[in-house]
């Protein structure tokens, strides 16, 4: 049995009450179908403490992956019910909260899509290394660009005969329209892959040990450093075109900009959505997984730094921007509904305010109240009680009956979520 594969990454405390915001991270992954994207989930599930089984090498398509919490989703090997689950993950000596939220890729489930797409602030594209950008990629990305979802590229199955990382960039850019650059060089491909080198930090990562699931930082193999250098210097040259911030410190600096400046840099352009950094391993052989992990927490934004809007009823159904600040009166959505045989259990995103147990709550289409009697975190059919949530978080209420897509007051206000177009933000961001 193996154990996390990085301990010193991997947290399992799940706290009691409210996160720190800056260190919540409200994510999706998105694929087209068999690009790995439920075998991501469940490797990211395993290297954040949260699954103590990786399943084996060899074992068949997605078998048994935590996400897939519904008999029927397992049969047809499609997603049709979002889900969401909560992890840590230890980076720069900080424990970040990651709520995954499974958004289903498929086509046909456009309202369910929508909705678990509008309470994301960020998410991870997985492209097939062989295939590259498919049909349902496409369709996804072009969901994400409406809702104005930052993302991260994870290209995966490098270990796979065919893997072509250059030609999967090719894909992008020109399929998608995507502003992208790779901020990994992958040490080998197809039977030979083993890792990845970080152009950024120029620090090489070894996928040894049980079941490839250790990450181990070696020098970079002198066989790479050239692709290395000209890989960090595309990346370098587009960041200084895209952020005036980091242009400014590349001109002083070239050739010896600092890691710290690029990552930042990576940071605004990923948040602001006019870049995307690309990543890539394989999920399947547990290569990439962790520094992956890394990028959502540093790349992503966190919900203060997501602008987010309702309609007043009281006010013409004005728009109002909402502040992601426990204080402030409570605005939460109920996105997903799923019937457990212990009654109906609702998925909740928190805008603004905060959630308690014993307090009520306006239903803002009935105008009925509904006391709070269970909050839950949730990890696939674990369920962690909490007394309290707030503002930026996602939980699930348990014995409250009511339909996807219902926005929740403290009835101070009387606001409805919006799941219309949000032009992008234009607000200083906190690094
Ligand atoms: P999903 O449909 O996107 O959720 O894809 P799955 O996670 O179910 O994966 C589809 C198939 O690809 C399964 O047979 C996986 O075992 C396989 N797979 C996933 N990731 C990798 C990888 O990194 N390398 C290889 N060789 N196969 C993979």
């Amino acid at each position: 049995r193996a154990q996390s594969g990085n301990a010193s990454n991997a947290s399992s405390a799940v706290p009691s009450g409210p996160l720190e915001l800056q260190t919540v991270r409200n994510i999706g992954i998105s694929a087209h179908i068999d690009s790995g994207k439920t075998t991501l989930t469940e490797r990211i599930l395993f290297y954040t403490g949260r699954i103590d089984e990786i399943h084996e090498v060899g074992k068949r398509d997605g078998e048994g992956a935590k996400m897939d919490s519904m008999e029927l989703e397992r049969e047809k090997g499609i997603t049709i019910q979002s889900a969401a689950t909560y992890c840590n993950w230890n980076v720069d000596d900080k424990t970040h909260h990651i709520n995954i939220i499974d958004t289903p890729g498929h086509i046909d489930f456009t309202i369910e899509v929508e909705r678990a797409l509008s309470v994301l602030d960020g998410a991870v594209l997985v492209v097939c290394g062989v295939s590259g950008v498919q049909s349902q990629t496409l369709t996804v990305d072009r969901q994400m660009r409406r809702y104005n979802v930052p993302r991260v590229v994870f290209i995966n199955k490098l270990d796979r005969d065919g893997a072509d990382p250059p030609r999967c960039l090719n894909m992008l850019r020109n399929k998608l329209g995507l502003r992208t650059c790779p901020i990994q060089v992958p040490m080998g491909l197809e039977s030979r892959h083993r890792g990845v080198i970080d152009v950024i930090d120029r620090k090489a990562y070894a996928f040894d040990g049980y079941k490839g699931s250790e990450r181990t930082e070696i020098d970079v193999p002198p066989e790479f450093a050239e692709q290395v250098e000209v890989t960090r210097a595309e990346l370098l040259e587009t960041l200084a075109d895209l952020d005036d911030e980091f242009a400014e410190h590349y001109l002083e600096h070239e050739a010896a900009s600092s890691p710290e400046a690029i990552h930042a840099a990576v940071r605004r352009q990923t948040i602001q959505r006019t870049f995307s950094p690309m990543l890539m391993g394989s999920a399947y052989k547990n290569k990439g997984v962790q520094n992956l992990l890394d990028a959502v927490c540093r790349y992503l934004p966190n919900p203060t730094e997501v602008r987010n809007v309702a309609l007043d009823q009281d006010n013409d159904e004005e728009t109002v921007e909402l502040s992601c600040d426990p204080k402030k009166p409570l605005v939460a959505l109920a996105f997903k509904i799923q019937d457990l045989p212990t009654g109906q259990l609702t998925y909740m995103r928190l805008y603004q305010g905060k959630l308690q147990k014993g307090m009520s709550i306006t239903n803002m289409t009935t105008q009925k109240k509904h006391p709070i009697k269970r909050i839950f975190r949730m990890h696939s059919n674990e369920m962690r009680p909490v007394d309290t949530a707030a503002a930026g978080d996602i939980v699930a209420l348990g014995g409250l009956e009511v339909a996807s897509g219902t926005t929740f007051t403290d009835g101070r206000l009387r606001y409805t979520m919006t799941t219309m177009y949000v032009p992008p933000p234009v607000m200083s961001l906190a690094i």
